[in-house]
């Protein structure tokens, strides 16, 4: 039985980790996060009789904590809870499934404790990825992707690469040629830029594949999502973004794919279905059964392929630009999305102010190449604060 920490356990990808980890057992759940659905979350505890909790929000923490009170569950709260739990040595796995940049430091915590770490959150590499890649070298820990494009790139390498969930060796692989990032192209693809202008949040949230939190459903549909997997794969695959290709394939069915130096292609194929990179992630390396429906090439009949169009969703070009550069502009361009994601979910700006704003941001910082954790941060509140323009 190994320990599992879940950050995030009240989200999307939290749930269906739950999920999952029901269907197959093998982990006894230690330790879990919420930012503020305490009602969810004590569903969750009677369930599973966690030995702690942390719900970031410290006064939703004051009054889960009277519900509990005769309980064996302890509350704690804020980043002094969060990184209480992920930084547990006693941990085999956590699981990181919380949004955003509040990410980077439990995500460390777990790492410096020795503690194999399975990502769904991005943000984490996308702003820190120099950091974090150090560490796990340095603690010889695992970071198995959940996110689906890089389980699949992960899967696509099986076999191509050193001992288990080791990378390339840290250094690239002499053999990957290039990878291929698939793209659903998100519910607004084919649309020009004018047509993008009036979209609203009801209109992008309505993802045409998959099923996914509210912010990350804004991002796959700005194409801002891909641009931040760019960042992503970089980091986890240890590759010059130039490798990194993206090709909208608009059903979601191909995940991703290798291109070895041989011209070989090496692909990854499924139903969408987040549970099947998260049940990849918790047992790796074995495979186990997933009823998650079947593709049926016959139904299937075709796949198509297409060309990004980067000037309509600039998002992309910005992003990828971003990467290329590396360093705290990476920082700037998720913050100042972070920001604006927010503001159009609230109906305050239009769909196409979130290129606006990450373009104001990315133009007024100055980057640092290799920021420390401080700087990583800085950047981060000058990018916000520039957001506001
Ligand atoms: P959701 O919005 O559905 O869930 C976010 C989770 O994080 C919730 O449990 C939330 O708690 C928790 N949370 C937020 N802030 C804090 C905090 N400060 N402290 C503790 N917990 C916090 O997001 P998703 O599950 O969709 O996404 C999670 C991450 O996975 C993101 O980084 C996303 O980019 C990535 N990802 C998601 C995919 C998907 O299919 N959903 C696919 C690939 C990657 P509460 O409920 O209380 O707000
Ligand atoms: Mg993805």
């Amino acid at each position: 039985m190994k320990n599992l920490c879940l950050l995030g356990s009240t989200g999307s990808i939290g749930r269906q980790t739950l999920d999952i980890v029901h269907r197959h057992g093998g982990f006894k759940i230690t330790s879990l996060a919420a930012n503020s659905n305490i009602d969810l979350l004590e569903q969750q505890i009677d369930a599973i009789h966690p030995k702690k909790v942390c719900v970031y929000d410290k006064e939703k923490a004051g009054i889960l904590a009277n519900r509990l009170k005769n309980n064996s569950t302890e509350v704690l709260s804020g980043m002094e809870g969060l990184l209480e739990i992920a930084g547990d040595s006693s941990n085999d796995l956590t699981v990181t499934a919380i949004v955003g940049m509040i990410g980077i430091n439990p995500t460390l915590a777990a790492i410096e404790a020795g503690c194999d770490v399975a990502l769904a959150n991005k943000e984490t590499l996308v702003t820190a990825g120099h950091i974090i890649m150090k560490a796990v070298k340095e603690h010889k820990v695992k970071l198995l992707p959940i996110d689906s494009e890089h389980s699949a790139i992960f899967q696509c390498l099986q076999g191509k690469y050193g001992p288990t969930g080791d990378y390339a060796a840290w250094n690239g692989s002499p053999i990957v040629e290039k990878i291929l990032l698939t793209c659903s192209g998100g519910p607004f693809r084919g649309l020009s830029y004018e047509e993008l202008r009036n979209k609203t949040a009801a209109d992008a949230l309505k993802h045409p594949n998959w099923s996914m939190g509210n912010k990350i459903t804004i991002d796959s549909a700005t194409l801002v999502n891909k641009a931040l997997e760019v960042m992503e794969a970089k980091w986890l695959f240890m590759t010059d973004v130039d490798k990194i290709q993206v090709v909208i394939q608009p059903k979601s069915i191909i995940h991703s794919a290798v291109q070895f130096v041989d011209g070989s292609i090496v692909a990854q194929i499924g139903v969408p279905d987040m549970r099947l990179p998260i049940q990849y992630a918790l047992y790796y390396p074995e495979r186990l059964p997933l009823d998650c429906g079947r593709v049926d090439l016959f139904d299937l009949a075709k796949i198509e392929f297409y060309k990004p169009d980067y000037d309509t969703f600039k998002g992309l070009k910005l992003g990828i630009e971003a990467a290329k550069t590396c360093g705290s502009i990476c920082t700037v361009f998720n913050a100042a999305n972070e920001y604006a994601v927010g503001r159009f979910l609230k109906g305050e700006i239009g769909f196409t102010d979130i290129y606006d704003i990450i373009e104001h941001c990315m133009a007024m910082h100055k980057n640092i190449a290799e920021p420390t954790l401080e700087e990583v941060l800085g950047a981060e509140a000058e990018a916000i604060e520039n957001a506001k323009m």
